[in-house]
């Protein structure tokens, strides 16, 4: 008779609860679109938050009327409503008055809602205007790896099959996509749920059939972040941006992600 530790799980959310971090997933889906919407040269990220800000408010308003509020705004201090994280810097890019988008930049927007008391969390990264060819390539591939690698977001598979599986598709897009890509040191996806940041911290890379296991219902916080130069990276004076050590592009695309019996499913959709 051969006894087998039990393995630590991800915590399952029931259906009615995954319906309810979708609401929540929504809103930033709604506020992330609004916030490309308004992105155009000569706008400052600063104004960009604000439109992340009142679209989340607004949209908790109804048909719910239990208000829906930013999450990030106050988070440990960050005094935004999403991060706005232009070209060289990765993510957590304060938003402010004196960074105004020009033509040629690649923004990565990183926001998050809560909604009755549950979180989405989502990313995506996008032009203002005409992007050179390597930081488009650069920016579809981020979006291709988030998408490929959350295939492994199933039941029954355990927290680095997700881990593997975004490295894999980094290789991959390598190929597709004609460029040399870097997956950032350091950083990556999380457990979500009642509150943003829960464990088990997701790598973006190595070895798979490691951690604990994802069940259905499993919850999970995906995020590649590719550079174009470099796996390192740095934190400026301000304790929040962090920027490429080499001053390459980076790109930022993530989604809040169920597994479910019948494959991820995206909680964070943009209709
Ligand atoms: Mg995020
Ligand atoms: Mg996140």
């Amino acid at each position: 008779m051969a006894f087998r530790r039990r393995s630590k799980r991800i915590p399952a959310r029931t259906p009615g609860e995954l319906d309810a971090m979708q609401a929540a997933g929504e809103i930033v889906g709604k506020a992330l679109q609004e916030v490309r919407a308004a992105a155009a040269s000569g706008v400052s990220t600063l104004e960009l938050d604000a439109v992340a800000e009142q679209t989340i408010r607004d949209a908790g308003a109804y048909p719910t009327d239990a208000g829906a509020y930013p999450t990030f705004k106050g988070y440990e201090g960050f005094p935004g409503s999403i991060c706005a994280s232009v070209n060289d810097v990765i993510v957590h890019g304060i938003p402010d008055q004196e960074t105004v988008l020009a033509e040629g930049d690649l923004v990565s927007i990183d926001c998050g809602a809560t909604l009755d008391g549950w979180v989405g969390d989502s990313a995506w990264s996008f032009a203002v205007g005409k992007l050179d060819p390597d930081v488009e390539a650069l920016n579809k591939a981020t979006e291709w790896v988030l998408m490929e690698g959350m295939q492994a977001m199933v039941p029954g598979n355990l927290l680095t099959d997700v881990s593997h599986a975004l490295e894999q598709a980094t290789r991959r897009a390598e190929e597709k996509f004609g460029v040399e890509l870097f997956i950032v040191d350091g950083y990556g996806g999380h457990g979500i749920g009642r509150t943003m940041h829960e464990d088990p911290y997701l790598a973006n890379e190595g070895r798979p059939g490691r951690g604990p296991l994802i069940q259905e219902g499993s919850v999970l916080a995906i995020e590649p972040m590719l550079t174009l130069g470099t796996e390192d990276s740095a934190v400026l004076e301000d304790d929040w941006t962090v920027v490429t050590l080499d001053g390459s592009f980076a790109a930022h695309w993530e989604h809040t992600v169920a597994a479910t019996a019948d494959g991820p499913r995206i909680l964070t959709r943009r209709y």
